[in-house]
């Protein structure tokens, strides 16, 4: 019989009371005790930034500036000339030593700006402006100004989620504060810390949108960040608006859209549509801080909480890091590697990427760096599927990847589309529990650059 990676249920959770998504999920172990009780840490700046020119989906942006041109903090460098993006601003002031490029976590290279840091320079202020004196769309230009992106997932720009099609009235806002994926714990401490920001934030959203209804939904692993959460939503809330804390199950991949917006409003998104088909726009809840911090202080998004865990690293901590920053500084920061480093990760070990440089830079999309060692990775081969139909039952979006897998090693990806390829979103469930610890995330990459989309 194989061991069984589905999980055990977690026996403290109430799931009487708690919310859930109701098809598949899995249970890997947390692993977030190495971070969740470690404040948010300012880094020292380093000497020298690689700030990646596509942070987000789309186009990279076009460089405003010139090598060897003096830059202020905050300045405009970027700026996305045609199609879907958002401007990048210096996190630094210095001086552009490279136009060229840069390592990157999924591609081997991609466009960069070299900064040399002025570590003499005063920092800038950016005085507090009163949000509520400015319409939805002044807010809205000020959310795109401040090159804003879903600083939690794939990089979407925030201004174009906040504008939903206007054939789809939207009439909840969700805030994603589940941080399901292990070790990663960057949105709990922002809870915990910036918890008034954050719903601050989900003000400011509620009032581009035009409407009144706001949950955040948290697991109910992070009992410290609900009780203050919600403390600061009962603040927030006011007759015009409510903002109410949902405890969620802990339940991979509690945090992914679609399955946090069945778990909280029971609406189902139908297959390849967005949320606002259902009347709902979902951001994170790091994402609604940075929204707080570019329509109040003015202040671009150019840094980020990013969590550095795992056995391979020396000291674990949650960093506050500009954009920009490589992963040999913070590993020189944290006092080195430690032996027995197996793999390098930069996100969750469910979702994230293997990196293979030191040199990679973090962008606005970071959550985590995992520095994971032999005991901490399984490293055993992949087998033949044995039919046992486990990832089927894991699988949230109801999709078939044994079938996936098998065309793919056939030669027949082309022919995949029947199983929800294009539905897969990439969670990693079925994968995790499978025995035969076939690649099933890899197979789907592979498939989806090769079936052709309905
Ligand atoms: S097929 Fe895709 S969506 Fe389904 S469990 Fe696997 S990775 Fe997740
Ligand atoms: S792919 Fe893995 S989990 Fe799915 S049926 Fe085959 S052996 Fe079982």
């Amino acid at each position: 019989m194989p061991v069984c990676r589905r999980g055990t249920p977690i026996e403290s959770q109430d799931t009487e009371s708690m919310l859930t998504f109701p098809k598949g999920g899995a249970h890997p172990p947390e692993f977030k005790e190495q971070t969740a009780g470690l404040s948010i840490e300012v880094m020292p700046v380093p000497d020298e930034l690689e700030l990646i020119l596509g942070q987000h989906i789309g186009a990279p942006c076009t460089p405003t500036v010139a090598r060897k041109e003096e830059i202020n903090e905050g300045a405009l460098v970027g700026e996305v000339k045609r199609g879907l993006g958002v401007p990048l601003h210096s996190p630094v002031t210095g001086k552009i030593k490279a136009i060229g490029t840069s390592a990157h976590p999924m591609r081997v290279t991609a466009p960069s700006l070299t900064i040399g840091v002025d570590h003499e320079a005063d920092p800038v202020q950016y005085p507090e402006q009163d949000w509520q004196s400015f319409d939805g769309s002044e807010l809205l230009q000020k959310v795109n100004d401040a090159g804003i992106i879903g600083v939690g997932g794939a990089g979407f720009p925030t201004h174009v989620k906040l504008n939903p099609p206007a054939g789809s009235p939207v009439d909840i806002l969700l805030l994603n504060g589940a941080e399901c994926e292990p070790y990663i714990t960057s949105d709990h401490r922002q809870m915990l810390e910036h918890a008034a920001e954050i719903v601050g934030g989900a003000g400011i959203i509620l009032k581009i949108l035009g409407i009144n209804e706001c949950y955040i939904g948290i697991e109910s692993n992070k009992q410290d960040a609900i009780k203050v959460m919600t403390a600061a939503a009962e603040q927030a809330s006011t007759g015009d608006c409510s903002i109410k804390i949902e405890t969620l199950q802990v339940k991979y991949p509690q945090g992914s859209e679609k399955q946090l917006i069945q778990a909280i409003t029971g609406r189902k998104v139908p297959a390849m549509a967005l949320p606002s088909a259902v009347g709902v726009v979902v951001q994170n809840v790091s994402t609604a801080k940075a929204i707080y911090d570019g329509v109040v202080y003015g202040k671009p998004l150019y840094e980020k909480v990013v969590t550095i865990a795992g056995k391979g690293i020396n000291k674990p901590a949650n960093l506050l890091l500009k954009v920009g920053t490589r992963i040999k500084d913070i590993v020189d920061y944290l006092g080195g590697l430690e032996p027995g480093l197996s793999k390098i990760i930069m996100g969750g070990p469910m979702m994230g990427f293997a990196v293979s440089s030191l040199d990679i830079p973090i962008t606005k999309t970071t959550s985590a760096i995992l520095f994971l060692t032999e005991d901490e990775i399984d490293t055993s081969p992949h087998s033949q599927c044995i039919r046992c139909g486990w990832c089927l039952e894991a699988c949230p979006m109801g999709l078939e990847p044994k079938e996936i897998g098998i065309y793919v090693e056939a030669n027949r990806a082309e022919d995949t589309e029947p199983f929800g390829v294009f539905d897969c979103f990439e969670c990693g469930s079925c994968a995790y529990v499978c025995p035969a610890k076939r690649p099933l995330v890899q197979f789907v990459r592979l498939a989806k650059m090769k079936a052709k989309r309905p």
